[in-house]
């Protein structure tokens, strides 16, 4: 090939290396580990976990030290009427909408350090790689940081308009009301629609995660490609028996309604277990009255959830167990009455194509990935309502969260990183067109 016709190639093929993400381009695991070393320090607590409650001290110092990470990656920093910290890197065509990427950093009572965080320190890391590497997407990119995750989705919601205004009246740990809340952190509760982001304005949310299960950790696998978030329904189930000495009533004449409980427990267990497919089904709670070691249970009100990718197949798990509650009342002669307290969630699938961008990024860095549900409500849940969503997990060592236990290394949460990286840069090129 001639001098010319290889500087011409070199022309032309140039723009191309630029936007197609070289695959040399890795998260620096030191930076990563370091950062969620120094927002650890933010509510730390004595059993090496933290307490970063939303709106409590340490939130608001969280978050400035957030808010200082985006500036230095070359962010522009606003705050949203929720409360949400944005960060914003400008695209080179203007008018193209938005990709959005990022988490939260507010933890549980008694939480760990990477729940939520590991999401915000890689959307930033993400940046600092652009600048870092002289890459400049073509749309708009903005970095999240949610406002009140854990209490309830409460800055993805305004996001989207979903806000329950009856919730801004609800204490949360803080001890202050989420309103109460909202304006602490500098948003303002009583204009919470300007928070509101439109379709158009979105190309795509991504949500890095860590898994909060054991999936990925107990089959060495590196990242785990969100299929949704699996929806949620509650049940108050009341057993009716008959209270009556425990000492005088024989046991052939008792209607005794803890016992039905049992049984009712062992069949919620045994339908989910029998059906193939990830369901699942939980009796967490258990109320007898009178509640006396003397006296025959007369009632006993359980609780009965269900999970499940698909809402059809919630409905399937809790028929069966209809089905196998009206054969024990019967057997029993103590009626089970099933009394739904409202939908908690819908599920919320991701979009197939974030799926499949986010599964060929993973497997052009050479690592092995995995198709899963999560089991745990994220804001990507949120988000996914008005724009294609997509979520990466990385591994929970053991799969312990909301626990000072919780740990990722280094190495996983820079893996995520990469993967976000080339994702955006991979939607960035086209890839959802
Ligand atoms: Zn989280």
């Amino acid at each position: 090939m001639t001098r010319r016709t290889f500087i011409l190639l070199g022309i032309i093929l140039l723009p191309l290396t630029i936007t197609a993400a070289p695959a040399d381009i890795r998260a620096n695991p030191d930076r990563m580990e370091q950062r969620i070393k120094a927002l650890s320090a933010f509510g730390a607590n004595a059993d090496g976990g933290v307490d970063r409650i939303a709106f409590s001290e340490a939130d608001l110092a969280g978050r400035v030290y957030i808010s200082d990470l985006m500036r230095e990656a070359g962010l522009s920093v606003r705050l949203d009427t929720a409360g949400n910290i944005i960060g914003r890197r400008e695209g080179s065509e203007p008018y193209l909408p938005v990709i959005m990427f990022g988490s939260h950093i507010d933890s549980v009572p008694g939480g760990g350090n990477y729940d939520g965080d590991v999401g915000v320190i890689g959307a930033i890391e993400v940046i600092q790689l652009l600048q870092d590497n002289g890459i400049r997407t073509r749309h708009p990119l903005e970095v999240v940081s949610f406002t009140d995750e854990e209490g309830g989705l409460t800055g993805s919601s305004a996001m989207i308009g979903g806000v329950d205004y009856r919730m801004l009246s609800e204490v949360s740990h803080s001890g202050m009301t989420i309103g109460e809340g909202i304006r602490a952190v500098g948003g303002d509760p009583n204009r919470l629609d300007l928070a509101e982001r439109k379709p158009a304005e979105l190309k795509a949310f991504i949500e890095l995660h860590i898994e909060q299960g054991a999936f990925l950790d107990e089959e060495n696998i590196d990242i785990g490609v969100v299929e949704g978030i699996v929806g949620i329904r509650w049940w108050d189930v009341t057993i009716e028996g008959l209270a009556n000495h425990a000492g005088t009533t024989p046991m052939n004449r008792r209607w005794d309604a803890m016992v039905t409980a049992a049984e009712y427990i062992l069949a919620v267990n045994r339908v989910a277990t029998g059906m193939p497919g990830g369901q699942v089904a939980t009796v967490g709670r258990i109320h007898a009255k009178p509640g006396a070691p003397n006296v025959i249970p007369g009632e006993v009100v359980l609780s009965l959830e269900i999970r499940d990718l698909s809402a059809a197949k919630m409905q399937r798990v809790f028929n069966e167990i209809s089905r196998e509650a009206e054969r024990i009342a019967d057997a029993r002669f103590t009626p089970i009455r099933h009394a739904e307290i409202g939908v908690a969630s819908l599920p919320a699938p991701t979009d197939e194509r974030m799926r499949r961008i986010i599964a060929a990024s993973a497997g052009d860095l050479g690592l092995s990935f995995k198709f899963m549900p999560s089991g745990a409500g994220h804001d990507a849940q949120d988000m996914a309502l008005i724009t294609p969503t997509g979520m990466i997990f990385v591994p929970s060592v053991k799969g312990v969260s909301h626990s000072p236990k919780e740990f990722t290394s280094a190495e996983d949460m820079a893996n995520g990183a990469s993967v976000l990286l080339r994702t955006v840069l991979a939607i960035d090129a086209g890839a959802l067109e």
